[in-house]
């Protein structure tokens, strides 16, 4: 799924569970059963990546985080919120290192394969109308608490 999804759901998971402690690892699960809904997200890239596919990781990644930045912005808990989104993102942060840096450490391996063979990929129309229904359903989680 793309990052604003994760992001927006980790931010309402941190929003509306008062105690980190339990909404960062929360958050970070979340993310594999949003991957296993089918989705489009461009796929799995491989380096080397070609520009386009660069930058638009980081308009997806910069256009979510800027989101929950200016929701939560003056907010009591901000940090923990943005704490919670940085979690649900990590498994993909985490694949992306794994691939750039070629990590043969086994641990690794198989959080890898674990998170690719999850993956609900599916065409872009219906695929990218699930990643919008999720973000959207996670912002009015957002905005209502
Ligand atoms: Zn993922």
């Amino acid at each position: 799924m793309l990052s604003t999804p994760h992001l927006l759901v980790g931010a309402a998971i941190g929003q509306i569970i008062p105690n980190p402690a339990l909404a960062i690892p929360l958050s970070f699960l979340s993310h594999f059963p949003l991957d296993a809904v089918p989705h489009w997200d461009g796929g799995a890239p491989k380096p080397p990546f070609k520009l386009t596919t660069v930058l638009k990781t980081i308009l997806d990644l910069s256009f979510g985080l800027a989101l929950i930045f200016v929701i939560t912005s003056g907010k009591q808990r901000e940090l923990s919120i943005l704490a919670s989104s940085l979690a649900a993102i990590s498994p993909d942060i985490i694949q992306g290192t794994i691939t750039i840096l070629d990590l043969k450490w086994k641990p690794l391996k198989v959080f890898a394969t674990f998170h690719l063979n999850i993956q609900g990929r599916i065409g872009p129309v219906i695929g990218l109308y699930t990643s919008a229904v999720t973000a959207v359903i996670a912002l009015l989680l957002l905005l209502k608490s």
